[in-house]
């Protein structure tokens, strides 16, 4: 269908975008060349894969190239791609708007950077510019494109300056062009009209892309005679012949996961690596691997050296690529490296793969469920091998996600074990392994004792660690979500039971029996005042200092996995909880000599509740009624002094 002209405006986060790309890039701008040569590879990689279950879709045009055309005369630079081309409501929905999904968080990176003044292009260069990075360095852009299997084509256009246009244009045969008039060069700025310009950037940026990206090139040649030696004129030079334009590929399309490791460079790799991660970073480290035998495989993984902002977003995309004979397949392949390595990026190339294998059925591809297995053995392996330095880089960075395989990897999840870190109330901030812990362990200490909870500092203070802190018995601190899940897999490690420090009983000290029985009968009041909140009050194993705390049942939910679930909308009733009292704190032989004069005291029940209160201000928790405590506490100081 004929669609006249229609203007309309950037959505308010492109405006944002775009003047951000602009004014944060000015001394990068060559970059820009790089994002549309890596949209047009893009491109062409779709249109082979539609190819694949639709052959008739590539017509007699098969050979892909991505065309660069310098124009002096009109100032324009054109890059022109035969990939799949877009509709025109292709165009109006993925160009002007930012269809990303993160966008939201990155806009928010951006705010917070930018009141650090922290706006790096390292940061920007995690999310890939895209297509708007055209405005860098042209003043217009014009896009004329025209989907595989259409016969109209849309012309899109914009000044940059917030309203772009759209409707019905020509282009002979299916795929891209964008077209940039481009700004004045500023003095001593490169000329991105320039052959060599143009070759320089190319080679250092694009040099991988796997289809060639090409220019006509002019070349005059001298006239030879038969013997190949060139003809001079009268004056003794050279006689050239006719100019002649000849297309030239730019870039050399090297695979460079196919090459022996001994012929690649320390360069090469992190190239490679800024080309199929779009992150200027360079990598903490690379496997290259390449497997003959039953499982004919090569790969190149990285792990990145920052974790990337949406990591915890499950819409996350993949890093990892699925070749076969160095034919691009599919990108975000998770059939390949589990959810719990998701931070690798790469590229692996299953010679042997069935091509016209599609998503549904690549889960049950023997071949690649043997290629899944065997490179999480290398990655593990390679992990293991990391010298501590750099061990600590990553874990800082991955540790959390790594963790999930032990629940998530059953076969895995002893390796993974070994692999975790967690700080402890020993460990002074640093990271310790499960193996250490044990090795100085106490000789008296039977149990690897954890607690868990949101906040390192709330938790390390809490009175449930008394005991253990006196007894010198170390505690792992345990505080990222996904360590609730880790424990309930993993019950022992090296044959020691992993114990909670804050649920059920330490059976560290056997509280005396005769002292525990003169308490009974004020702990029954006790808990009759606090019927609706507590399911039991009994004399604690944790506490030395403090009065009181609540713990659970060893099978209960901990107070933080409580917290998780209420944060993800999966809220239990809460459980009840159990409210221990350190008898050796004198402030209960006081409680108890008012207990057995007048069991019906009202200040006993005052006494109940700010013994409840003050365990739950302890852990860190909200109290019902903060007014009547601090009412009480200040009552309390007055008797006092
Ligand atoms: P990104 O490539 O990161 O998704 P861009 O802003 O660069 O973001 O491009 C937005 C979308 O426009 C792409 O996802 C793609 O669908 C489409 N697009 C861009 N360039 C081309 C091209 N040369 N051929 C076909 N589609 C393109």
């Amino acid at each position: 269908m004929e669609q006249t002209k229609q203007t309309h405006e950037f959505k308010t986060e492109v405006k944002q975008f775009m003047h951000l790309i602009i004014n944060s890039l000015y001394s990068n701008k060559e970059i820009f060349l790089r994002e549309l040569i890596s949209n047009a590879s893009d491109a062409i990689d779709r249109l082979r894969f539609k190819a694949q279950t639709d052959s008739a879709i590539l017509g007699d045009d098969a050979e892909f190239k991505i065309k660069i055309i310098p124009d002096k005369q009109k100032n324009t630079l054109t890059l022109s791609d035969n990939g799949i081309g877009m509709t025109y409501d292709e165009v109006v929905e993925n160009i002007g708007t930012i269809a990303k999904s993160g966008t939201a968080a990155f806009m928010k990176a951006v705010a917070e950077s930018k009141a650090q003044n922290t706006l790096t292009p390292e940061l920007i260069g995690q999310f890939g510019v895209g297509f708007y990075s055209a405005f860098i360095v042209a003043d217009k852009v014009t896009l004329i494109t025209r989907a595989a299997g259409q016969e109209t084509a849309t012309r899109w256009e914009s000044s940059g300056d917030g309203t772009y246009t759209v409707e019905t244009g020509t282009r002979p045969s299916r795929g891209t062009d964008v077209i940039l008039s481009l700004k004045p060069a500023e003095k001593d700025e490169q000329n991105f009209l320039e052959e060599w310009t143009i070759r320089n950037i190319v080679k250092k940026h694009s040099d991988f892309v796997a289809y060639p990206v090409v220019m006509d090139v002019e070349h005059t040649e001298t006239e030879t005679d038969d013997k190949g030696k060139a003809l001079l004129d009268k004056d003794g030079k050279p006689i050239k012949k006719a100019p002649e334009v000849r297309e030239e590929t730019l870039n050399s399309m090297k695979a460079i996961w196919a090459r022996d490791k001994k012929d690649v460079t320390e360069e090469e790799y992190k190239d490679f690596y800024t080309h199929i991660s779009h992150d200027w970073n360079p990598p903490l480290t690379w496997i290259h691997l390449k497997l003959e035998g039953v499982t004919d495989y090569s790969a190149l993984l990285y792990i990145p050296s920052q974790a990337p902002f949406d990591l915890f977003m499950p819409e996350r995309k993949h890093g990892v690529q699925l070749y076969c004979r160095r034919v691009f397949i599919m990108d975000d392949c998770r059939e390949l490296i589990p959810e719990y390595l998701r931070f690798i990026k790469g590229v692996v190339d299953a010679p042997d793969l069935n091509l016209n294998i599609s998503r549904e059925i690549l889960q049950q591809d023997a071949l690649v469920r043997n290629i899944h297995k065997n490179l999480i053995k290398k990655i593990l392996e390679s992990l293991e091998q990391m010298d501590a330095e750099t061990y600590e880089k990553f874990y800082n960075e991955f540790g959390a996600v790594l963790k999930e395989g032990i629940h998530s990897d059953w076969s895995n999840r002893e390796k993974i074990a070994k692999l975790a870190r967690y700080k402890t109330t020993k460990s002074d901030g640093k990271w310790v392994s499960l193996t250490d812990y044990v090795k100085t362990m106490k000789p008296d200490q039977e149990d690897i004792y954890y607690i868990t909870g949101d906040n390192l500092s709330a938790i390390i203070n809490s009175p449930h660690l008394e005991t253990l802190k006196e007894k010198d018995f170390e505690v792992l601190l345990m505080t990222d979500p996904v360590d609730e899940f880790v424990i309930q897999s993993l019950p022992e490690f090296e044959k020691k039971k992993f114990k909670s420090a804050e649920k059920g009983d330490l059976g560290l000290d056997a509280v005396d029996d005769a002292k525990k029985q003169s308490f009974s009968g004020l702990f029954e009041t006790i808990k009759s005042h606090l019927e609706d909140k507590i399911k039991e009050v009994k004399p604690s194993s944790h506490l030395k200092d403090s009065v009181s705390c609540l713990s659970g049942d060893a099978y209960d939910m901990s107070a933080y996995m409580e917290k998780l679930l209420k944060a993800t909308g999966q809220a239990r009733p809460a459980s009840k909880r159990i409210l221990e009292i350190n008898l050796a704190h004198p402030v209960m032989e006081k409680i108890q000599a008012l207990h057995s004069k007048n069991a019906d005291d009202a200040a006993i029940k005052e006494y109940s509740l700010l013994l409840y209160d003050l365990a739950l201000v302890a852990e860190g928790g909200k109290i019902d009624n903060p007014a009547r405590f601090s009412k009480m506490i200040g009552e309390l100081m007055t008797r006092a002094l």
